[in-house]
C-alpha cells in the first residue's frame, strides 16, 4: 500500500514556494525576486528566464506537461488557456520549454471575457502578466501561472489587478500613520483575509434530474419539507460518512496547492458545510479561495455528490454566504487592529479604528455595492444573513470605549472619568465568540473585522477592494492633518473624538433582523438598497468614483464598466432562470401532472363502474386541474414577458427585477402547491426531502 505523506511534507507540495524558490534559484535571482515582492520592483528578463527555468524543472519532476496562466476575469470564476512546454527540437523530437518572456506575458486572447466595454473590438485582445507575489502551483499536469489580465492600453480587466492596487494604496496610508506613532520599521502594511466558505452536499444523481440545479445552481421549485432546518441537530453535528471522506479528499487537495485549510463542520442547514482556512494576505486569499471553490466542485464529483456554492440553493432553508474577516498587519507581524496595552498602542489602535468607522460610514452604498448580484438578494434581509443596511458592531466593551469618547461620560469598566486617549489603558477587549452579534453585517471580533454580507459565490476581490480603499483614503485624511500637527497628542485626541461623534450612526450593537433596526437606520440616514437594482445604482455615484481614481484602484472607465457587467449579469442570471422555469413546467411538471390527472380520471370511472365512492379522486382532480390552469396561464405569462425585456441594459434590470421575478414566483407558487397534491411517485424530479435528506 502506498504510504500516505504526513501533513506537513504534503502542505504545499505542489506549491513553487518560497522555500523551493530559494533551493532552486541562484542566490541573486531569489534576491531580485523577494525585492520584487516586497518592495515592488520590476524584474529583469534575465532573472525572469531563471525563475522560469527552474519553475518549469520543478512542474515537470511533478509530472506537468503543460502551463497556464491562471486569471480570474469577470465572470468571478477563474480562467485558464494551457500550452505545453513542448517546443520540436529536429529530428522529430521535442523539448520542454518554457520562457521568461512565456513566464511573465501571456496573450490569452479572451475575447469573450465580459469586459463592460472597456476593449474596443479592433483590440479584442485581453493580455496576462505574473504575479510574482502569488505562488505558481501544479494541478492536474498542469504549472499553474497566478497572473492578472488587462487590456492592450492596461486597464484592469479582471479581479487581482484593482485588489493589488488597493493593497498598495492601504500600505503607503498605513504607513504614514506608523510613522507618526514613531514606527521606522515597517516597510509594508498587509491587508489580512480569511474568508469562511459555505457550501451545499447533495447526491449527483438527485442533481441530474433537475434542470434548475444545472442550469442556474439553485432550485427553482420545491414545496416546504415535512421538516426543515427547525431540530438545530445538523449544525456541528456529526459528519455523515460519505461527507467525513469528501472533506478528508478535499482538504488533502487545498493543502496540496497551500491553501491552509483549518477548520470544517456542518452548517444550520441540512446538508450545508464550511470550510474556513487561516487568514493570510488579501491577494493569496482571493486565490485561495477561487481555487477552494473549485477544487470543492471537482472534489465533491469524485464521492459523487455535487457541490452547491449559490447562496440559495432552497428557498425556506437558510443559503449560504462568505465571512470575509479583514485586518491589517505590518510586515514584522504585528497586527493593527489590536487593542495594545500600552496608552500609545491604544491611542494607535483607536485611531485605525476610527477611521475604519469613518470609512464604513462613508462608503456603506459602495460595500452594498460589492456585495449586489441575483444570487445574493435571496439570503440578504432574509432572517438568516444580516440586513442590507450596513452597520457596525463593536461589542460592549468597545462600544462602552467609544461612548465615553464621545460623550466625554465616566468610563465604568474602569471606575475612571472620561477614557483619555494616549494616556490610558484600554480594557482588555474579549474575544469571546458568544457576545457575538450573528445579525450583524460587519463585527469587530477582537483583533479583525467580519465583514458577513458576501455571498458564497462571488469572489472576495470586490469587497476587499472596497475596504482597502476607503480604509486608505480615511488614514491618508488622517495623516494629512497629523503631519502638520504641533500637538500631536491634542490634535490625536480630538481627531478621534470627532471622527466617532460624526460616524456614530453607523455603529449598532443590537438585533439587525428586527423591523426596529430598519426603521431607526432609516431615522440615523442609512441607506437600505434592499435590492441588486437598487444598490447597484448607488455603486457608481460621484463620490465612489472620486475614492478608487484617487488611490489608482480603478479609473472612472474601469469602474463604469465593472459596473456594467454586474447590471448585465443580474439580466443574464434572471433570464436563464425565467426561462428555466418556463422549460421545467412545459417539460416535467405540467405533462405529469396531466397524466395524473388522467390516471385520477381512469380511477374515477372504474371505481363509478363498480359503484363505490371515488370523492378523493374527484376531489384531487379538481383541485389539480384547477392549479394546472393556473400553472400554465403563470408560465404562458412568464414567456410573453420574456420576450419584452428591453434593450437598453438598466431597464432591462429593473425590468428583471419588477416582472420577471414576480412571474416566476406565481409559477412556484402554482407548481409548489401542485407537488404537496400529486403522488410521489408522479413528480418528475426529486423534492426537497430527496435532496436535503439523502444518505
Ligand atoms: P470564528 O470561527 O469564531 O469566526 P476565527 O478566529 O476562527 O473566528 O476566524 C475565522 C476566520 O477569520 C478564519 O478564516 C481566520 O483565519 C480568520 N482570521 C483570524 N484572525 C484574523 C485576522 N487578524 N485577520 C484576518 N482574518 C483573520
Ligand atoms: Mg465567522
Amino acid at each position: 500500500m502506498e504510504e500516505k505523506k504526513k501533513l506537513p511534507e504534503l502542505f504545499g507540495s505542489m506549491v513553487f514556494n518560497e522555500e523551493t524558490m530559494k533551493e532552486r534559484l541562484s542566490s541573486t535571482s531569489y534576491n531580485t525576486w523577494k525585492e520584487c515582492v516586497t518592495d515592488g520592483k520590476t524584474l529583469d528578463i534575465n532573472t525572469a528566464n531563471e525563475i522560469a527555468e527552474a519553475m518549469k524543472q520543478w512542474a515537470v519532476d511533478l509530472g506537468a506537461t503543460h502551463f497556464t496562466h491562471w486569471f480570474q476575469p469577470m465572470t468571478g470564476a477563474t480562467a485558464e488557456k494551457h500550452d505545453s512546454f513542448i517546443s520540436p527540437a529536429g529530428g522529430g523530437k521535442v523539448i520542454m520549454d518554457f520562457s521568461g518572456k512565456e513566464l511573465v506575458k501571456g496573450e490569452p486572447d479572451a475575447s469573450s471575457f465580459p469586459s463592460g466595454g472597456l476593449r474596443s473590438t479592433f483590440e479584442a485582445r485581453g493580455y496576462t502578466a505574473w504575479d510574482p507575489t502569488s505562488f505558481a502551483f501544479v494541478k492536474e499536469g498542469s504549472l499553474y501561472i497566478p497572473t492578472i489580465f488587462c487590456s492592450y492600453s492596461g486597464e484592469a480587466l479582471d479581479k487581482k489587478m484593482p485588489l493589488l492596487r488597493s493593497m498598495e494604496a492601504i500600505s503607503s496610508a498605513a504607513i504614514r500613520i506608523l510613522r507618526l506613532f514613531g514606527d521606522h520599521d515597517t516597510k509594508r502594511v498587509i491587508a489580512q483575509v480569511g474568508a469562511e466558505q459555505e457550501y451545499f452536499l447533495i447526491d449527483k444523481k438527485m442533481y441530474n434530474k433537475r434542470e434548475d440545479l444545472r442550469m442556474t445552481g439553485r432550485t427553482l421549485f420545491g414545496a416546504k419539507p415535512p421538516r426543515g432546518q427547525e431540530m438545530e441537530d445538523h449544525y456541528f453535528g456529526m459528519l455523515k460518512p460519505r461527507v467525513a471522506a469528501f472533506m478528508q479528499d478535499l482538504d488533502e487537495e487545498l493543502w496540496k496547492v497551500g491553501v491552509l485549510s483549518k477548520t470544517k463542520h456542518n452548517e444550520v442547514a441540512p446538508s450545508q458545510h464550511e470550510m474556513a482556512p487561516i487568514y493570510c494576505d488579501a491577494n493569496t486569499a482571493c486565490d485561495h479561495n477561487q481555487l477552494a471553490m473549485e477544487l470543492m466542485k471537482k472534489v465533491a464529483s469524485r464521492h459523487d455528490l455535487v457541490c452547491l456554492i449559490h447562496e440559495k440553493p432552497f428557498e425556506g432553508v437558510n443559503g449560504s454566504g462568505k465571512h470575509d474577516n479583514w485586518s491589517l498587519a505590518t510586515d514584522t507581524g504585528k497586527n493593527l487592529f489590536k487593542p495594545g496595552n500600552t496608552p500609545s498602542q491604544n491611542a494607535q489602535f483607536l485611531l485605525f479604528l476610527a477611521a475604519f468607522v469613518a470609512g464604513v460610514d462613508e462608503y456603506q452604498d459602495m460595500l452594498r455595492g460589492t456585495v449586489a448580484f441575483a444570487g445574493n438578494d435571496h439570503r440578504l434581509g432574509a432572517q438568516e444573513a444580516p440586513p442590507a443596511v450596513m452597520s457596525i458592531f463593536l461589542g460592549d466593551q468597545l462600544s462602552a470605549v467609544v461612548e465615553s469618547i464621545v460623550k466625554g461620560k465616566e468610563y465604568k469598566e474602569q471606575g475612571k472619568k472620561t477614557l483619555e486617549i494616549g494616556v490610558d489603558v484600554l480594557p482588555t477587549i474579549r474575544q469571546d465568540n458568544t457576545d457575538r452579534n450573528r445579525t450583524s453585517p460587519m463585527a469587530f471580533t477582537g483583533n479583525k473585522f467580519e465583514f458577513r454580507m458576501l455571498g458564497s459565490s462571488q469572489s472576495i476581490s470586490g469587497p476587499n477592494i472596497v475596504l482597502n480603499a476607503m480604509m486608505a483614503e480615511e488614514l491618508n485624511r488622517f495623516a494629512d492633518i497629523l503631519e502638520d500637527s504641533e500637538d500631536f497628542r491634542e490634535d490625536l485626541s480630538y481627531l478621534i473624538r470627532k471622527t466617532f461623534t460624526d460616524h456614530q450612526r453607523i455603529l449598532f450593537d443590537g438585533n439587525g433582523y428586527t423591523d426596529d433596526w430598519l426603521a431607526e437606520a432609516e431615522r440615523r440616514g442609512l441607506s437600505n438598497h434592499s435590492s441588486t437594482p437598487e444598490a447597484l445604482k448607488a455603486y457608481t455615484a460621484p463620490k465612489n468614483l472620486d475614492l478608487m481614481r484617487k488611490h489608482g484602484i480603478y479609473t472612472d472607465e474601469e469602474l463604469e464598466a465593472r459596473a456594467r457587467i454586474h447590471v448585465e449579469n443580474y439580466v443574464q442570471v434572471v433570464s436563464i432562470e425565467g426561462r428555466t422555469t418556463s422549460d421545467m413546467v412545459r417539460k416535467d411538471i405540467l405533462p405529469a401532472v396531466s397524466a395524473y390527472v388522467a390516471e385520477l380520471a381512469s380511477r374515477i370511472a372504474l371505481k363509478k363502474k363498480a359503484g363505490v365512492s371515488a370523492a378523493y379522486e374527484q376531489k384531487a382532480a379538481e383541485k389539480i386541474s384547477a392549479l394546472e390552469d393556473t400553472l400554465m396561464e403563470g408560465e404562458l405569462k412568464l414567456v410573453e414577458d420574456l420576450e419584452k425585456i428591453p434593450e437598453e441594459i438598466h431597464n432591462a434590470m429593473n425590468y428583471c427585477h419588477d416582472v420577471i421575478l414576480a412571474d416566476m414566483d406565481a409559477v412556484r407558487k402554482a407548481a409548489d402547491e401542485l407537488e404537496i397534491l400529486v403522488d410521489r411517485k408522479a413528480w418528475p424530479f426529486p423534492t426537497y426531502s430527496d435532496l436535503l435528506f439523502s444518505e
